[in-house]
């Protein structure tokens, strides 16, 4: 279906390689749609090359360049930055209909038959079940209710901060109106609710078709020990089932980062777009530790192995020697084989 798409968001570099699984995930689930990645314009070059390999279309919004009611919208609630971003995919008309998904989130199988539901369709939230959340969501472009939804926003702010309180304050009559708008839980499996409800996901866990990684702790966040097909870091505070991790992780060292050596070539990384090796590990590093990143660090070589961890955390990689790229990518095709 040409006028069907999944539509995807993402502001900076973190979010761009969450987008890039979600799209390989998508792809690999053998979806006939098309695949839409929004972007905002501090998305560096080689990662919207990436994108573009992985999507049909990718739209950089820049809402505060936009001269329009989106810009008015957000000079008067700049706080709500992102969420006007998000709004963004209500403009896309020229497809009839589409299922935006949150970056965080990646498909299990094929999950095309979405498309059959109407606006606004989308699972409920596990902290508050009335309310829906917005990571997952079907919806029709329409210029009309795009409007109405800026207005709407600007005049009402947004109760939660971000796009699920508006969009739950604007289709307010999701929770009763119409049962066949709830989607069942597997298309939207947040991860923190495995933990809250143990028996419940070892009974229906194994139906789930989309996982989110909601929450404060994302997949790039964690520290992955490939040897060892583990993750590392701060796993006390995991609130995702390490499988899923493992899924994501997988996913991404094995589709997504080839095609980041190939973009970025023989170059230093420059920015927040790829995977460091860091000696056993493969480590993500802060996308906001951008700027520190992007000179070379007069990194003693002689670091103990706990101080190089944080200094990788810091975004303050030693470019130029052990964390150069021919390292990385050796360590990376070990891995890979
Ligand atoms: N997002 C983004 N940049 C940001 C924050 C959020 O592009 O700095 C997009 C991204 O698509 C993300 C979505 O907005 O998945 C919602 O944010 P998030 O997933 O972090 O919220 P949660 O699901 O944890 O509540
Ligand atoms: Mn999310």
């Amino acid at each position: 279906m040409a006028d069907h798409a999944f539509v995807t968001l993402a502001t900076n570099d973190s979010y761009a390689r969450g987008a890039m699984v979600l799209g390989k995930s998508l792809r690999n689930n053998n979806t006939s749609k098309k695949l839409v990645a929004l972007i905002g314009p501090q998305v560096s070059e080689p990662c919207q090359s990436v994108l573009k390999r992985i999507f049909d279309e990718v739209k950089v919004v820049d809402v505060l360049d936009s001269g329009d009611t989106a810009h008015l919208a957000m000079m008067k609630r700049p706080d709500l930055g992102v969420t006007f971003t998000k709004l963004h995919c209500w403009t896309l008309t020229r497809y009839s209909k589409c299922v935006f998904m949150d970056a965080d989130t990646m498909v299990l199988s094929n999950i095309d038959e979405l498309f059959d539901r109407e606006e606004l369709s989308a699972a409920p939230d596990p902290g508050w079940p009335d309310c829906f959340n917005s990571g997952v969501f079907v919806f029709r472009p329409s210029v009309e209710t795009y409007g109405k939804l800026l207005e709407y926003s600007t005049e009402h702010g947004s109760f939660d901060g971000g796009d699920q309180g508006v969009l739950n304050g604007f289709f307010s009559d999701w929770a009763t109106a119409d049962i066949s708008k709830h989607l069942p839980f597997i298309y939207n499996l947040s991860s923190i609710s495995i933990y809250t409800y143990l028996p419940a996901f070892k009974q229906y866990g194994g139906n789930a078709k989309v996982v989110h990684f909601l929450g404060k702790t994302k997949p790039w966040s964690y520290t992955f020990d490939p040897k060892a097909k583990q993750i590392s870091g701060s796993v006390q505070e995991a609130t995702t089932h390490p499988s899923f991790l493992l899924d994501w992780w997988t996913l991404y060292a094995s589709a997504v980062v080839p095609m980041l050596q190939q973009q970025y070539g023989d170059q230093p990384f420059h920015s927040g777009c790829v995977e460091f090796q860091h000696s056993d590990m493969v480590t993500s590093e802060n996308v906001q530790g951008e700027s520190s990143a992007s000179h070379p660090q007069e990194l003693q070589t002689r670091l103990s192995s706990e101080e190089r961890k944080e200094q990788w955390e810091q975004g303050q990689a030693d470019y130029m020697g052990m964390d150069s790229f021919d390292n990385i990518k050796r360590k990376l095709d070990t891995f890979l084989k």
